[in-house]
């Protein structure tokens, strides 16, 4: 039978950010099985890789900063002198109703962990990014009426943030990691997990062919139950595959100066640029619009009228330069969510050998370097340059709920 020392199921971000982490401090024989013929078959295909920092957990936060931090020193991390994907480095900016004293708080805690972030008043917002209109007063996205838009008081800006390119960044993790020994088996998939007296020894795969390994990651994104469910784990968390949707326009001319990131409160939506500035990807932040239970391997892959009017009501509104009648194309992708607590569970099971990286919801493309890296020194004991010092209790699979108010991408 064919052996690894490590089999990671699933090359997605997370599964390859793994591999890499890997790869970065031992030689062990690591073995990535993707049922994909290409990559990009998962979220992360799907993903509008937007790095930003500000969650409600300083755990998370450090996590976003320490995947980021691989972003931005992509050729060092991968290895790569010359890497597909590239770091675009926008900022983001957060315009919430709550005004300066969240932004001044937001900041500082910000500052603690060594993320550079400031707070803009309306005239340095609207000198630095003409386009963005600093109201705070809701849209109404149910009739679609306007309204007199206030100016606006303070803004958080992080200066570090920005989005990334997700299948060029899936492309080069291949490339680094086949050159530094792994091995990638694409179109294999994998049945299920192997045990034997509580541990983990091996694949089947859906041709009936073994392989051995004392050492399994499940990061098979929106499939994870497929794989936990049979080990008895699946109703351990409540892992739902939801579809998400995403709205992409061409930018008109009328539309003046940089777009950073933007995560709209008032409107629930977050939107960047895309190819250099010339298309805007837009997307929603509210829980409403993360909670619809599909098959990942069957789901509706179209932009439904009713979110597209509502969210292009929303943008209208933050980029007054729009028209008011804009041609859009769309696409659907896929979250993973943990419906408990809305993050993700990392690290070894009670079944010896078997490590999960499921449930990363629409956050886990900033972090999946650091998550890698959480994995790669449970796995391995050893430790390398761009881990992470994020305690591996915060996302254990045996962790109890943590309290939230935010049940969303923002949580
Ligand atoms: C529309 C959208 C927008 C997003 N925007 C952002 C964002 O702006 N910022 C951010 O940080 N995150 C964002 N996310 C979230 C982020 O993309 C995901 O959290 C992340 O990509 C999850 O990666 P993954 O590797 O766990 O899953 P996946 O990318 O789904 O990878 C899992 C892989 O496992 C494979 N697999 C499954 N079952 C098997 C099997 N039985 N055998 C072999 N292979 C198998 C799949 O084919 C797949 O390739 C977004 C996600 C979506 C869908």
């Amino acid at each position: 039978m064919e052996q690894a020392d490590i089999i990671i199921i699933g090359a997605g971000i997370m599964g390859l950010c793994t591999a890499q982490q890997i790869a970065r401090r031992s030689a062990l024989r690591v073995l990535v099985v993707e049922q994909g013929a290409s990559l990009g078959l998962g979220s992360s295909g799907a993903s509008s890789a937007v790095c930003r920092h500000r969650y409600t957990q300083d755990e998370m936060m450090m996590l976003a900063r320490d995947g980021i931090h691989a972003y931005r020193h992509w050729p060092e991390f991968t290895g790569l002198p010359a890497p597909r994907a590239t770091f675009h480095n926008t900022g983001a900016l957060w315009i919430n109703p709550a005004g300066k004293n969240w932004a001044d708080v937001e900041s500082q805690r910000m500052a603690a962990m060594d993320i550079r972030a400031s707070v803009l008043d309306t005239a340095v917002l609207r000198e630095r990014f003409p386009a963005i209109n600093p109201c705070l007063t809701p849209p109404d996205l149910i009739t679609g009426a306007g309204h007199a838009c206030d100016s606006g008081s303070s803004f958080l800006f992080e200066e570090d943030a920005g989005y990334f390119d997700p299948v060029d960044a899936l492309q080069d993790l291949a490339e680094a990691v086949t050159s530094a020994g792994v091995r990638i088996s694409m179109h294999t998939s994998v049945a299920r997990i192997i045990t034997s007296g509580g541990s983990v020894t091996g694949i089947q795969l859906k041709d009936g062919r073994r392989i051995g390994a004392g050492m399994i990651v499940n990061a098979t994104g929106p499939w994870c139950d497929r794989m936990l469910e049979p080990l008895g784990l699946a109703g351990r968390w409540p892992l739902s595959p939801v579809r998400i949707q995403v709205i992409h326009l061409n930018r008109p001319e009328a539309v003046q100066g940089t777009i950073p990131v933007v995560c709209d409160l008032v409107g629930g939506i977050y939107f960047r640029e895309q190819n250099n500035g010339q298309q805007i990807v837009l997307g929603s932040t509210l829980e409403e619009d993360e909670r619809e239970e599909v098959n990942p391997d069957s789901y509706r892959n179209w932009v439904d009228d009713h979110f597209k009017a509502s969210k292009l009501h929303a943008l209208q509104h933050r980029i007054p330069a729009l028209p008011a009648h804009l041609g859009v194309t769309g696409y659907t992708g896929l979250y993973t969510v943990n419906t408990a607590d809305v993050h993700p569970l990392v690290g070894p099971t009670e079944i010896e050998g078997l490590f999960v990286a499921n449930g990363f919801s629409g956050h886990g493309f900033k972090a999946a370097p650091a998550i890698g890296s959480l994995l790669a020194q449970q796995l391995t004991g050893l430790q390398s340059d761009f881990d992470t010092r994020v305690s591996s209790d915060f996302l254990a699979f045996d962790r109890s709920p943590i309290p939230v108010d935010a049940h969303n991408v923002l949580a």
